[in-house]
């Protein structure tokens, strides 16, 4: 017999009851977050340098036990954190965790399975073609189209805007590149609101910011599809070759929709690749009055929807459909001897449609969220968001001191406020007065929106748009309950107030009217 020298004590993991007994002091931690959450600040006006310098130890070389880095987060970390999962937080687009979903990162971690051919983890592979025919069916595109789970919409994008780029046989990018060649210039189509991953991709790809064509939005903030055409034209004239169009359903700063219709006439008309990215649009479609204002997302070559930004999925889980059959892979799998595994039928490689090898089991956190919650309690949650949305729209509407700026057909409301006074100076005002006074109140929304999310109770973002500076409330956590949107409007309310009370004597000598 040889002699195998024994192993230390102190290597290896956790044992699985310890596992389990700092598992269940985690739980009642975050049991406790939840029940607390309205009391703690969204967010935190600590600042960097502080920060750091709590946080910045030195590389510990022994192990801390585990009950004293507990505390430390919830000392150290958690109040310093602006807390997306908070019922006040309305900035950007408003997202949330849900409880299946975070119960489901657990299961993810525990089993760390890796997605990335069908062998390597079968079932995950399978739960992934599963909810992606789900998420089709939710968002009404075609069930059987190739989809694949990612981190990101900015990385789906970049990934249908390849597979578009490849889908020009005649260039061949992909076996020789873009360099060195006389190739014509490739052009992306898409409006002044759409989201700059779009020009990220552009970067990426080799194409070029300059490639990107930008047209000027509409009234409503939609891409015009007349000047889509014109410009479409105005490139042939030129030589140029027009590559894609991305549409956007749920665009960044005022949640507009483009005309997806019309613009995919005009794309198969010249034979150019309609890309969506109704990242943010996408699952509002469950709510059937929002349904019947938006528009049709099975016109995209490719398409974009985001789970984790209005599906009550933890961060990170996108879907990239791509109707074009084989198109992603014609881009994207390559397969060296150490990948190389022997297919059955309806198995997938889920690496053949991304730059991604390595994948996390993202599917189960859909399938145990959708499980948890069905299409109907999905449709109803979405629907009290809109709600919520419309009635606060409504109110700000009707308040002399306020405009409420754009009408989405999500949950997304731009306000601007402008004390009645200012709307009737404005009223008289010459063209060069509008321009100091639109300035002005630009800065008192951009101040109002500071005082509101320094107070630690709200924390809204912003946007720059042809009104000017707005705030945008964006609302669709799953923890955001009417009560709050009362809270927060009385809020805005009280902080425009004070912040007029002592700017009310001065503004006309400010801004000398
Ligand atoms: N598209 C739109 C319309 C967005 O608003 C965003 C982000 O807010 C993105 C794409 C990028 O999404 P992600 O953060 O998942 O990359």
């Amino acid at each position: 017999m040889t002699n195998i020298p024994p192993q230390s004590e102190n290597l290896g993991d956790w044992k699985p009851d310890e596992l389990e007994e700092q598992g269940r002091a985690l739980l009642h931690l975050i049991r406790e977050h939840f029940e607390e959450i309205r009391d703690i600040p969204v967010t935190t006006t600590i600042s960097a340098q502080e920060l750091l310098a709590m946080l910045d130890h030195p590389l510990p070389e022994e192990p801390i036990p585990f009950a004293e880095t507990l505390d430390e987060t919830w000392e150290k970390i958690i109040p310093h954190l602006t807390h997306w999962n908070h019922p006040s937080f309305h900035a950007y687009f408003s997202t949330s965790a849900s409880a299946p979903g975070i119960l489901a990162d657990l299961l993810i971690s525990s089993l760390n399975v890796n997605a990335m051919v069908w062998k390597s983890a079968p079932a995950a592979s399978a739960l992934e073609k599963v909810v992606l025919r789900w998420l089709a069916d939710m968002v009404g595109y075609n069930p059987t189209a190739e989809g694949v789970l990612l981190n990101g919409a900015s990385l789906a994008t970049f990934y249908a805007l390849a597979a578009a780029r490849d889908a020009q046989g005649d260039l061949d990018v992909r076996t020789k590149g873009l360099t060195g060649r006389s190739l014509p210039r490739l052009r992306i189509y898409t409006s002044d609101q759409a989201h700059s991953s779009v020009d990220k991709a552009a970067i990426a790809l080799g194409i070029g910011m300059d490639n990107v064509v930008r047209i000027p939005a509409d009234q409503k903030y939609r891409l015009d599809p007349n000047k889509l055409a014109e410009c479409i034209h105005a490139d042939l004239a030129q030589g140029y070759r027009p590559l894609a169009v991305v549409a956007t359903v749920g665009t960044t700063a005022t949640g507009a929709v483009d005309p997806v219709d019309t613009i995919a006439q005009i794309c198969e008309k010249f034979g150019i690749w309609l890309h969506i990215d109704a990242a943010y649009g996408g699952f509002w479609n469950l709510v059937p009055e929002v349904k019947e204002k938006t528009e049709k997302l099975q016109r995209g070559d490719s398409l974009v929807v985001n789970p984790h930004k209005t599906l009550y999925t933890p961060l990170e889980v996108t879907a990239l459909f791509c109707r074009r059959q084989g198109a992603l892979a014609n881009t994207f799998r390559l397969v060296p001897e150490y990948l190389q595994t022997v297919r059955e039928d309806g198995s997938v490689d889920f690496m053949d449609f991304s730059l991604q090898l390595g994948r996390s089991f993202r599917a189960l956190k859909l399938w145990w969220i959708i499980r948890s919650f069905g299409r109907k309690g999905l449709a109803a949650r979405l629907g009290e968001s809109v709600r919520q949305a419309r009635w606060l729209a409504q109110k700000v509407a009707s308040h002399p001191d306020f405009i409420c700026v754009t009408a989405s057909p999500f949950a997304l409301v731009c306000l601007r406020f402008m004390p009645q006074v200012l709307k009737e100076a404005r009223q008289r005002s010459t063209p060069e007065q509008k321009e100091k006074l639109d300035q002005y109140v630009d800065n008192l929304n951009a101040e109002l929106m500071a005082k509101l999310n320094e107070s630690g109770s709200v924390f809204a973002s912003h946007a720059i748009i042809r009104e000017g500076y707005v705030i945008r409330i964006s609302i669709g956590n799953i923890h955001t309950k009417m009560d709050d949107i009362q809270r927060l409007w009385e809020q805005i309310q009280k902080v425009g107030e004070d912040l007029w009370a002592k700017k009310a004597a001065a503004w006309q000598e400010q801004i000398k009217l």
